[in-house]
This record gives structure tokens, sequence and C-alpha cells, in this order.
């Protein structure tokens, strides 16, 4: 095997010049493929875990530049489910066969934490062998605290990016990157198992930046590792920067993997939005989660973070089976079980 790929399987880490020349060179990356793959069947043999994703809410406070649905997009028409609609996707996706229920959303006042408490203890009374999962941005201690007390099992807070420039060029002022690496240290520090990460492909990043990314996830020893390319959306302010790139992206899960050999990685629906057979790639190059959306139909093309987002017009039910068959023909096998990070 080459030096450099066997190394990084080794000691589970590179020097920084080595990290970059296998970002930046494709010479290695057959191997590093091959790898990745034979390090995630070692732990997780061809099991795939699937999550399934309740977009609840698309009102955001927020005004992340990349995102489509930033405060000031007053091009998108928002929606909030009710927590009737939230329990009838987490009865339609049990009979699916999920076992994990993640409830995203734009940071959105309108729910107080105690509606967010009542929705976790809803879902857990009624789906005790089930996870929740909670993605719904940055809040105090004592909110994470009390949801987690209520029964959240899980908290997916992407870092976005671990160098402070950048995060600056990325967000307004009124956002700081020293408040989401405090969420994420929180997070841990309660007891939820913690999911992090970044977008490939971000306006100014470089590999430099890329690989300060990873020494971030070095440190946090986050149970999940969630990683897509930044895709463009018409209406926000960066709208005419370029869509991260695919191999890029793939080559880093392969490297997130031999780096964190137990971790839940997903082949994200970005991945799928920049090549149809995106998902797939992603599984082969490491990937072991997939997030299929459960919202319904009715409100799915309103959750559009970025353009030409897939699955937006299918009922979950044909959602679940067209993975099914991307999975199979990927060489991979959909698993109905809560899905926690090996330990
Ligand atoms: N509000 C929560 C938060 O901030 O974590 C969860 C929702 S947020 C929309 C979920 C993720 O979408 C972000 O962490 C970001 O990485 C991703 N995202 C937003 N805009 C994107 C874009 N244009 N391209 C790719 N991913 C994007």
């Amino acid at each position: 095997m080459n030096n450099i790929i066997e190394q990084l399987y080794i000691n589970k880490n590179l020097p920084d010049n080595e990290l970059k020349i296998l970002i930046e060179d494709n010479k290695y990356d057959p191997e590093l493929f091959e790898k990745a793959d034979s390090v995630r069947r070692e732990h997780y043999g061809t099991d795939v875990y699937i999550r399934g994703l309740i977009e609840f809410t698309n009102y955001c406070k927020n005004n992340c530049y990349y995102c489509g649905i930033r405060r000031d997009n007053n091009n998108v028409k928002r929606y909030r489910l009710s927590k009737e609609e939230i329990l009838s996707c987490c009865s339609n996706g049990y009979e699916l066969g999920f076992r994990t229920f993640v409830l995203q959303g734009g940071e959105d006042n309108f729910f107080s934490d105690d509606s967010i408490c009542e929705l976790i203890t809803g879902i857990k009374t009624l789906y005790p062998d089930c996870a929740v999962t909670l993605s719904i941005g940055e809040k105090s201690f004592d909110t994470y605290k009390a949801w987690f007390d209520a029964g959240a099992d899980r908290y997916l807070l992407r870092h976005e990016t671990a160098n402070t420039e950048h995060y600056n060029l990325l967000h307004p002022g009124s956002m700081s990157l020293e408040n989401r690496k405090n969420c994420l240290w929180n997070l841990k520090k309660i007891g939820y198992q913690v999911g992090s990460g970044f977008m490939v492909g971000t306006p100014y990043q470089t590999t430099e930046l890329l690989i300060e990314d990873l020494r971030f996830l070095q440190k946090l020893q986050c149970d999940m590792i969630g990683i897509g390319p930044y895709i463009s959306h018409q209406s926000t302010p960066f709208n005419t920067f370029k869509n991260g790139d695919l191999h890029t992206c793939l080559k880093l899960i392969a490297i997130i993997r031999l780096m964190f050999p137990k971790a839940l990685i997903p082949a994200t629906t970005a991945l799928g939005t920049i090549d149809k057979s995106g998902r797939e790639l992603g599984l082969k190059a490491g990937a072991n989660v997939i997030m299929p959306n459960l919202s319904p139909v009715n409100v799915r093309k309103q959750y559009e973070l970025y353009d030409n987002k897939i699955c937006t017009n299918e009922e979950a039910a044909e959602c679940r089976m067209c993975l099914e068959k991307r999975v199979i023909s990927a060489g991979y096998k959909i698993v109905t079980h809560i899905g926690h990070a090996k330990t």
C-alpha cells in the first residue's frame, strides 16, 4: 500500500503537508477510496443507517450568506409544521423502517423551549425504540440540557468552518464561530451524541482551511461528521459563487473515514444534488448514513437551502424505495436499526 495512505490508516492522522498533498493531488485516490471502504466495512459491514429528516420550520432569524432560508430571502414562502403533522411524519417513517427522527429547522423562536420538549417527549413516548436528533442551531447550555432531559439523544450542528476570518466571510457580524464552537462543547458536556461538519467548496475556502476543519474535528471527537458540497442559491448574496466539487467532497469523506474509523458519516442530499450518483459515490468513499426526507411533500420545495435540491417531489415511501435501490447498487444495504455510532 502507498505510504501516505498506510500512514493515515495506522496513525489516523497525517501532518498538514501530507494532508494537503492528499487533498490536492489525485494520484493516491484509488488507494484512498479502497482503504476508506475497507475500514467502513471492518466496523459497519455493509450496513447503511437511515435517518428520517423532518424539516419542521423554514423560518430563520439568521442571515448566513450561503443559505436559501436566510432571514432576508423574501422569495421563500415560510412554513411551520404542527405537532400533529410532525407526529404523522414519524408514524409514516416508523412504518417505513426509520428508527431515528431528525427534527431540523431554521432558528425559529416561535418554538419555545417547552414546545420542543413536548415534541421530544411526544415522539419518545410513541416510539421508545427510536432516537430523536435535533438540528435547530445555537442555543444556551440550559436549553440544550432541558431538551436532553426531555429525551433528545443526538444533536447536529455543523461548525461550517473552523477559521474565524473565514467564518466571518460566510456569516454576518451577529454570528460568531466562538459561540458555535461553544455550543458544540456544551452539547458534548451534556451527553448528546454530537454531529458536526462543514461544507466543501464554500466561497474563499482553501486547502489550508479544510485542514483546519479536520484539526477541529480531531479536537472535538464527535460521533457524526456531516460534510457536503456548498451549492449556490439564487436568492442569496453568494449567488454568483460556484458550487463545491464532487471529487473533493468524496476525498474528504474518505479521509474522514480513515481519521475517524467509527464515525457516522452521511452521504448527504447536497452530494446527491451536485451529481445524480453522488450519494452512491459517497457511500463507496466511506459514508454509512443517509438521511431521506420525511417532511410532507407540500412543504419540501420551501426548505430549499440551495438550488435544485433533490427529492422535493417524492412521498417518503417513494424516496425510501428509490434509496433502497441506490444503496444496493452501490454494494450496501439499508438496515432498520437505531444506528448509534460503534464504540
Ligand atoms: N439551523 C440549523 C443550523 O444552523 O445548524 C439547521 C439548519 S441549517 C439550514 C443545516 C445545514 O445546511 C447547515 O449546517 C449548512 O451546512 C447547510 N447549508 C445551508 N446552506 C447551504 C448551501 N447553500 N449549500 C450546502 N449546504 C448548505
